[in-house]
């Protein structure tokens, strides 16, 4: 099956490259590489270096994702890569997403196809494109995801929702469903704290929604952060009226990791609120996580 394939980058008038796999659009001298450190510009061309290097791979429930309404009860061929174009202080994944691909240590090549057979071969019914964020390696996602949809299995992608718009306009092509994180409502904030602008976020998401991509929704709730219950509420209001009531939102509890370290774990009550205000909002499934 062949898909169209977007402009991952564009030529710049100064001989330099712009990346155009997310809203960073950052612009590479030649041998210079992104934010993320996932893509470099070699002789003019984006060259994705962590295409064909995932650095973690595994087995998953897909309510893991976390996905609750979407082919429950089943396994998912989950893996992501290093880097990211985040740089959230409370990254649980830090260990990857914070760490450039190394060259000058060559691993082995994990092809598209050995990834599908993987999946296939553990009973799996989807890939997952998740711990890091799959839209710093998006060639290598998409490549996978084509022969995935071939051999019918289900694509997911967890994500930031910090993509260009024609990659969210080209997910809609392969992807089947998508956890996006919304991880506060002030704009301020998540700036000064993830390094990406939340109306670009709201944008895909919205987007998202409005497409045969099943979508889902994840707010970790960090204490004095996004914690009080005017902002719960605004977020809880955007899904219900921008998404639909019938769009899942899991409220998780944040722990002490990363660069953010000076407060203590989201109390089970303020996530129990949480869903509390979910469900005054509108909205009809509000999952707790990281709860016990
Ligand atoms: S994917 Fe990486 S290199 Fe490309 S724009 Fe985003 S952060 Fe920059």
């Amino acid at each position: 099956m062949e898909f169209f394939q977007p402009e991952y980058y564009r030529k710049t008038e100064s001989g330099a490259i712009k990346c155009l796999l997310c809203e960073r659009t950052c612009v590479l001298k030649e041998g210079g590489k992104g934010f993320c450190g996932a893509n470099k510009n070699e002789d003019g061309e984006l060259v994705n270096l962590v295409y064909g290097h995932p650095v973690a791979l595994n087995i998953d429930p897909v309510e893991k994702k976390p996905l609750n309404r979407f082919l429950q009860g089943s396994f998912t061929y989950s893996l992501g890569t290093l880097g990211c174009n985040f740089n959230c202080q409370w990254c649980q994944n830090y260990q990857i997403s914070q760490k450039h691909f190394d060259e000058k240590f060559p691993s082995d090549i994990v092809l598209p196809d050995e990834i599908v057979t993987g999946a296939i071969q553990s009973g799996c019914m989807s890939v997952s494109y998740t711990y890091n964020e799959p839209a710093i390696f998006y060639p290598y996602a998409k490549d996978i995801g084509s022969i995935a949809k071939e051999n019918g299995l289900k694509n997911i992608f967890v994500t930031n929702g910090y993509q260009t718009e024609a990659i969210i306009k080209d997910m809609k092509n392969w992807v089947d469903a998508a956890n996006v994180d919304l991880k506060c409502f002030n704009r301020e904030n998540h700036l000064k704290y993830t390094g990406g602008d939340l109306d670009i976020v709201l944008r895909n998401i919205k987007s998202l929604a409005d497409s045969p991509v099943h979508i889902e929704i994840t707010s970790l709730i960090i204490p004095g952060f996004n914690d009080s219950d005017e902002e719960i509420s605004n977020i809880a209001k955007f899904i219900s009226s921008e998404l639909g009531t019938e769009v899942p939102w899991h409220v998780s509890a944040f722990h002490p990791d990363y660069k953010m370290t000076d407060r203590k774990s989201t109390s089970r009550e303020k996530v129990y609120r949480a869903v509390e205000i979910g469900l005054s909002a509108g909205l009809k499934f509000v999952y707790p996580g990281n709860v016990w």
